[in-house]
């Protein structure tokens, strides 16, 4: 099984590499919902936060991280949000765990 993230881990498609390592890659959304959207995933293959299991869990501290210096980086330290979808009902579209920093402008209504 592969995913389109894994295809930019792989460099079978390019994106803008922001951060690597051996667990996880940060990107450039494509589509970017915020003047900063950016996409923190995991290397493994995880199809969401509910199939995460206790053995991969230590990779949640590191993701918040992660996410604290790509906020400060970017600017966004005293605004951003930080989302997951999981499964297509919650708008989850690529089934490879990922986690959604956006800011830069004012963020709407958590719901959607
Ligand atoms: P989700 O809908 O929560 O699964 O998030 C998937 C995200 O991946 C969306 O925000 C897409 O805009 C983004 N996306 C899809 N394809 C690419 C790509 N090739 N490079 C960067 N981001 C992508």
């Amino acid at each position: 099984m592969t995913t389109i993230f894994k295809k930019i881990i792989e460099r079978d498609i390019s994106a803008e590499i922001l951060y690597e390592d051996d667990d996880i890659i940060c990107i450039h959304d494509k589509f970017p919902q915020a003047p900063i959207h950016i996409l923190i995933i995991t290397k493994k293959i995880i199809p969401n936060i509910q199939e995460l299991k206790v053995e991969d869990m230590h990779l949640l501290p590191k993701i918040f991280a992660k996410a604290q210096e790509l906020a400060s980086q970017f600017g966004v330290q005293d605004g951003y949000r930080i989302l997951t979808n999981n499964g297509p009902s919650a708008g989850q579209t690529v089934l490879h765990l990922h986690f959604h920093l956006l800011g830069g402008k004012v963020l709407g209504g958590k719901g959607g």
